[in-house]
């Protein structure tokens, strides 16, 4: 080997050790670089994290005013209970075709009277079973009887116009009819101050001038007892007992002992069979069916 291409060997050698020496530089320039830009991306991590931490606690204040955002959620809640109120007739609707419930219902009435006393004796009976009933009065013997009026009418019953001297309405001219009707309603005003709402025909006749001239509902029965006829309490009773059912109108007249005596029978029967004895309109009412003048009613029978 010559001088020449020792110093050339050199001169390689050493710039290949320069350039060994530089990557090298550069590489571990590099890798601080990337060891300082991870540091930072630490860096920036944990500062992401205590804006993260910083934004939660600002929800947090948030939530704390939220209360009143919430109140945007409590307006749901608001509204809630108007929903619960709106879910509430869903629970009163099954309340209703629910025959179990509610109670079938009955309204004994009473005709011709009244009588000092059957009709109180008969008072007594449905005061002691907690029932209700109809008393359609006539006129002439409420004018007699005024305390009794009172007493029904202070016991929550029902009183209704049966004429004011019991003369048959069909056999009457218009100016007829209002006058047996009317004498009886300002009597009844005079002692209860109230006009009686519903009429029951006397001998249940109705006719079209009837109808025109009554200027009330009409009431009639479904089930009648022939009490007037028979006087016997046994067949009074069996005439309502045996075939009572919901929404019957039964007729009776407080006029006899046996009818009086038939019925607490009944009143305590029907009762104890879980009836509830009320008067037409409160039968009326349960059913939903507002009494239209001049119309006649037979029972309260619900629609099926
Ligand atoms: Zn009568």
């Amino acid at each position: 080997m010559g001088e020449n291409k020792l110093k050339k060997f050199f001169g390689v050698t050493i710039a290949i050790l320069v350039l060994i020496v530089l990557v090298a530089t550069i590489f571990v320039k590099e890798a601080k670089i990337l060891n300082n830009n991870n540091d930072s991306s630490i860096e920036t991590k944990i500062e992401n994290q205590k804006e993260a931490d910083d934004n939660k606690k600002e929800p947090s204040q948030e939530s704390k005013e939220n209360p009143t955002v919430p109140s945007d959620t409590k307006k749901p809640d608001d509204k809630k209970p108007v929903e619960p109120e709106k879910v509430k007739p869903e629970k009163e609707k099954p309340k209703q075709p629910a025959p179990v419930k509610v109670k079938p219902m009955v309204a004994l009435t009473f005709d011709d009277g009244p009588h000092p006393q059957y009709t109180v004796q008969i008072l007594n009976s449905l005061k002691k079973y907690n029932g209700h009933a109809t008393f359609f009065v006539v006129g002439n013997r409420a004018e007699k009887y005024p305390a009794v009026i009172k007493q029904i009418s202070k016991n929550g019953n029902q009183i209704g116009n049966h004429s004011y001297s019991h003369k048959e309405l069909t056999k009457l001219n218009e100016a007829g009819i209002k006058k047996e009707l009317t004498k009886t309603s300002d009597i009844l005003q005079n002692i209860i101050q109230k006009k009686p709402s519903i009429i029951r025909p006397t001998y249940g006749s109705v006719n079209n001038r009837v109808k025109s001239s009554a200027g009330a509902p009409l009431i009639l029965w479904s089930i009648d007892t022939l009490d007037w006829k028979t006087k016997s309490k046994t067949t009074t009773v069996n005439k309502v007992v045996g075939k009572v059912k919901d929404g019957d109108i039964v007729l009776m007249h407080d006029l006899y002992k046996p009818t009086a005596q038939a019925a607490e029978a009944i009143i305590q029967n029907l009762t104890a069979k879980g009836y509830k004895l009320v008067t037409i309109d409160e039968l009326f009412a349960a059913r939903g069916v507002k009494l239209q003048s001049g119309q006649v009613y037979h029972n309260a029978y619900k629609k099926k």
